[in-house]
């Protein structure tokens, strides 16, 4: 709650390496990954659903015994929507 305002500066993780870079970057600073992919996938699990009611339908019901990955990149409060990564 005290830290910096959440428009200020947004932190990119890369999705390649886990590689910290500016959100003025346009590729990752260590690999060279494109930053964009990485910050459309931030952007999606860190953005509310704008407009929507806290009423979630996205349960998992196929995927029931399947835990979660542990230390999955970058989606640290993905509301129970795994995406496998697409190519
Ligand atoms: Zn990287």
């Amino acid at each position: 709650m005290c830290y910096r305002p959440a428009n200020t500066v947004t932190i990119v993780k890369c999705l390649e390496c886990g590689a910290f870079n500016k959100p003025t970057n346009e590729t990752c600073s260590k690999c060279g990954a494109d930053l964009n992919e990485s910050r459309k996938a931030a952007d999606e699990a860190v953005a509310p659903p704008a407009g929507k009611p806290k009423e979630i339908s996205l349960t998992p019901q196929g995927l029931d015994g399947a835990p979660k990955a542990p230390g999955a990149p970058s989606a640290p409060k993905a509301p129970g929507a795994p995406k496998p990564p697409t190519p």
